[in-house]
């Protein structure tokens, strides 16, 4: 059976499983050896060499989600990011990176790129002119980041792809807003999709790990800086995302189904200013976000009107966590200008469109009208006690 015909529910549960041939257990076991038999094949099993079964199976299963030839998982997504970027920058390259980005990323760029000589230009916005005006005669990859982290900006994943074919310049993506099971930017000719798997893929919030998928060359020369770096995932942790992305489907679907009527409600509510979601029509970039994703995710952002709040707000909620990280079954909300973005100026914050009043908002899998009441609930205590 042809891996692209099946169905992304049982890609999810089935491709990558190690057949259990001698107890005929039903899920994959661990290998946690660390030593295999010697014998005449071209790469030796070790850990360090991302080859243990656990590794090799499952990375069958983000590839097929990904359309992708092959892929790498690491021990986070940086780790996954930095690997994918020094595979394919070196000293005198130049690399042209979107401005809306996550922390760790432009983190990442700035206090690193310099010890190695690699140069970076951050764009002005995220339309592709930006990137054309960005790109030098080094220019060696572009890197972009759709839907963006916290004001779900959409960058039109095939424009860029194409500038940057037209000058042979190798792009990536960062899909761990999207997931794979709303957005596959493979499709529009991105060659290298990283994913933070401590989110979506994951899911439960108990695992960190990352993933780069791509061509079967590209991933060959990502492997060969791993097995330098040395960094690669524990078999524990592999096995726990193996069985973690058995419900990656079910849980994105069923977290976006939420946060479509989440989005909506929270646009019709007289205490919200505005709320920042792809699927909702007056989004600017509503028509590309249905032209390139499955279906508009469960990440979503809403600014509280003026008067009310934000943080006494967070406070009032009861099921809705606050939380520093992300796409969990469980419905989390941080305000972007104390956690994600505390380290920026007021006037970064202002240029970038982070107020005060913003909240960012991951959907879980819990019952819409018991999410609908804890908003409104917080709502109405912050402004009684406001009042008061
Ligand atoms: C969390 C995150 C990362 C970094 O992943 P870690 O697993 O924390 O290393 C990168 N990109 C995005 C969009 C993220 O949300």
């Amino acid at each position: 059976m042809s891996k692209k015909k099946l169905g992304l529910n049982t890609i999810c549960t089935h491709v990558g499983e190690i057949k259990d041939k001698q107890f005929k257990g039903a899920i994959s076991p661990i290998y946690l050896s660390t030593s295999y038999e010697f014998d005449n094949v071209d790469v030796k099993r070790y850990p360090r060499y991302f080859n243990t079964p656990n590794q090799e199976y499952l990375v069958k299963k983000i590839a097929a989600l990904e359309h992708a030839e092959d892929a790498l998982i690491f021990g986070s997504g940086m780790a996954a990011l930095s690997h994918m970027f020094l595979a394919f920058l070196q000293k005198g390259d130049h690399l042209v990176v979107q401005n809306t980005l996550y922390g760790g990323t432009s983190n990442f760029i700035k206090e690193e790129f310099p010890k190695y000589g690699i140069e970076f230009t951050f764009t002005d916005g995220y339309q592709v002119s930006d990137f054309e005006a960005a790109i030098q005669p080094n220019t060696k990859l572009i890197h972009i980041e759709t839907p963006s982290n916290p004001l779900l900006t959409i960058t039109d994943i095939k424009a860029v792809a194409d500038l940057a074919k037209s000058k042979s310049i190798i792009t990536s993506i960062d899909n761990t807003f999207a997931s794979p099971i709303n957005q596959n930017p493979m499709n529009f000719g991105i060659d290298l999709v990283m994913h933070s798997a401590t989110k979506y893929l994951g899911g439960h919030s108990d695992i960190l790990a990352g993933a780069v998928a791509g061509s079967e060359d590209h991933i060959k020369r990502i492997w060969n800086v791993g097995k330098n770096l040395g960094g690669s995932l524990s078999d524990f942790t592999v096995w726990m995302l193996e069985r973690s992305m058995k419900t990656l489907a079910l849980r994105v679907k069923a977290q976006t189904k939420n946060a479509r009527k989440l989005a909506k409600f929270l646009d019709n509510h007289q205490d919200v200013a505005k709320v920042n979601y792809p699927g909702l029509k007056h989004h600017p970039e509503h028509q590309l976000a249905k032209s390139q994703m499955h279906d508009f995710g469960a990440m979503m952002s809403f600014e509280l009107t003026q008067g009310i709040d934000a943080i006494a707000f967070q406070k009032q909620l009861n099921l809705i966590k606050s939380s520093m990280s992300l796409a969990g079954v469980e419905s989390t909300m941080l305000l972007p200008s104390e956690t994600s973005h505390a380290l920026l100026t007021q006037e970064e914050r202002d240029a970038l469109g982070i107020s005060h009043q913003l909240i960012r908002f991951s959907v879980g899998i819990e019952t819409f009208r018991d999410l609908k009441h804890d908003i409104e609930q917080a709502l109405t205590k912050t402004k009684t006690n406001s009042f008061a």
